[in-house]
């Protein structure tokens, strides 16, 4: 009756969710008095079996198939679906990628089960496991508890458990060897979806500086810029901001933004709506600058500056230089 978090990778690398769930499996798994468990999937995923083998975990899983080298949602099904029956876990994880998004609900149904899907938190009480999750767009938290009979599954959304709270640990390696046959797998994967080169991985940043309707005109965005690139940080915005052009719409933060959880997120002139918290609510350490002491940024930021943003960034840029 363990958990077994169900780890993303492509070509050899970690997708940066992965270790967002590994932490999340053995929180709950400790929490529930059962032990986690990992798995992987792909083709030539030895070297990352051994990282994780490194970890605190019952064991590792390395479903290792020349079919499981392109992702196609059957192959990922069947290999599962086959591997959950074996190993019997009570829990599935999954970090919630476009990926997942697409296989989990047909392994769930393959499976005769639901998945709860883009889980932001969880807690544990008389040991059972509750589940929360977000309705219209962030405005109602809502629990979900599983009944019937295991394996339950449940994706997580980025950034709401920290990948540094993985606990070190070691573990025995398992190879897996799925029965897979080309006859299985319907669809033929084609080249992977690139952004175009000038697009922006704001997920992947460890210091992003926001900017808000705060700023009044693009002509004053220059000034952000400037304290982005004194920080050495990713410039990014509120909607209002892209949707008038003054930044790209890929460097829009919030629930049609990008989901970023940097080591820093500095909020400038961001009134700290709902839609925009769902979207930065993950970053580890959130600064905010902003004239209204009762904006609710305010009400999640670990460090406030009330105060007019063109006094407070050009002397924070000074400091920096300094
Ligand atoms: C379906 C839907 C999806 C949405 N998706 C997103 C999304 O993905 N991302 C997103 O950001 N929003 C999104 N929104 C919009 C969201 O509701 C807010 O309207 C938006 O986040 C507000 O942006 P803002 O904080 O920059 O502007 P405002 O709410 O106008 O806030 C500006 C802030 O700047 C402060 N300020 C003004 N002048 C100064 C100054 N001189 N110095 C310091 N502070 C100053 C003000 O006190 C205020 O708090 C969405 C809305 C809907 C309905």
């Amino acid at each position: 009756m363990s958990v077994l978090a169900v780890l993303e990778q492509r070509g050899g690398q970690w997708h940066r969710m992965s270790f967002e769930t590994l932490a999340a499996a053995q929180q709950m798994a400790e929490e529930l008095g059962t032990t986690a468990s990992a798995a992987v999937l792909g083709h030539g995923v030895d070297a990352l079996a051994k990282e994780l083998a490194a970890k605190r975990l019952d064991r590792v899983y390395a479903l290792e198939h020349e079919l499981l080298k392109e992702y196609t949602p059957d192959a990922f099904t069947l290999a599962l679906a086959e591997h959950i029956d074996r190993s019997k876990p009570a829990l599935v994880l999954f970090p919630h990628t476009y990926q997942v998004r697409d296989f989990l609900p047909k392994l769930a149904t393959r499976l005769d089960r639901i998945a709860v899907s883009d889980v932001v938190a969880h807690r544990v009480e008389g040991g059972t496991l509750t589940l929360v999750r977000q309705l219209f767009q962030g405005k109602v938290n809502v629990d979900v508890c599983f009944s019937g009979a295991a394996p339950h599954f449940a994706s997580l959304q980025a950034g709401a458990y920290r990948a540094d709270r993985v606990v070190a640990g070691s573990a025995a390696v398992e190879a897996v060897a799925p029965a897979l046959s080309p006859s299985g797998i319907r669809t033929r994967p084609g080249e992977p979806f690139r952004e175009s080169q000038r697009a922006v991985d704001l997920s992947a940043a460890e210091l992003i500086v926001s900017v808000g309707r705060g700023i009044k005109e693009a002509g004053n965005i220059p000034l952000i810029e400037n304290l982005a690139k004194a920080l050495g940080a990713e410039l990014a915005a509120s909607r209002p901001i892209c949707d008038a052009g003054w930044l790209p719409m890929e460097r829009q933060v919030g629930s049609s933004g990008q989901t970023v959880a940097p080591k820093l997120y500095m909020a400038v002139g961001i009134s700290g709506a709902i839609q925009h918290l769902v979207g930065m609510k993950g970053a580890r350490t959130v600064v905010a600058i902003n004239k209204d002491a009762d904006a609710p940024i305010f009400e999640i930021a670990d460090y406030g500056i009330v105060g007019d943003l063109f006094q407070v960034v050009p002397a924070l840029i000074d400091a920096l230089k300094k």
